[in-house]
């Protein structure tokens, strides 16, 4: 049964993007992040980007660290914050799918081992690292305002890491 899970567990699981231990990652080797957009740095459906991502990703680049948007959202939505954030982002890449990935990890130049991704969901971010091979670090998502499909997504996502993930 555990196999069957490991797919979908993180390596890290945190409350926010500013609880992630850059130091011990840059000591494990990871030289790159690549981050989802909604709910993960800004909350899903809005356009107002909070400080706290704003000087997270400014700490992340001054510590010498590369970053790619990976989104599933729509060009318009990834542009927009691609812009707002100084950071090149890939739109409808369809998470848990592997292109996305592939292509952020070709544009900075980085082998699998040297990047983390960061995201809130289970099923797209973390599923999607993993099968790349990827140091996957879940966040919990900055709002809760979502589809109906993704709360019901949550509830088997809070199951599984309740039941399954252990404090490393
Ligand atoms: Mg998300």
């Amino acid at each position: 049964m555990k196999s069957l899970f490991r797919r979908w567990l993180p390596d890290l699981y945190v409350r926010k993007l500013s609880d992630i231990p850059l130091d011990a990652l840059r000591k494990r080797g990871i030289k790159g992040f690549i981050l989802d957009l909604d709910n993960t740095l800004v909350a899903w459906n809005g356009y107002q980007l909070s400080p706290d991502t704003v000087s997270w990703m400014q700490r992340v680049k001054n510590l010498g660290f590369q970053v790619y948007i990976v989104s599933n959202a729509l060009p318009r939505r990834v542009r927009y914050f691609s812009e707002k954030l100084e950071v090149p982002g890939i739109h409808s890449a369809r998470k848990p799918r592997r292109r996305g990935f592939r292509e952020a990890l070709k544009a900075m130049g980085l082998e699998r081992s040297e990047v983390a991704v960061v995201g809130d969901q289970v099923f797209t971010d973390v599923w999607g690292g993993n099968r790349m091979g990827l140091f996957t670090i879940l966040v919990i998502p900055l709002n809760k305002k979502e589809f109906l499909l993704t709360r019901l997504v949550r509830k088997i996502e809070r199951w599984l890491l309740k039941k399954h993930w252990r404090k490393a």
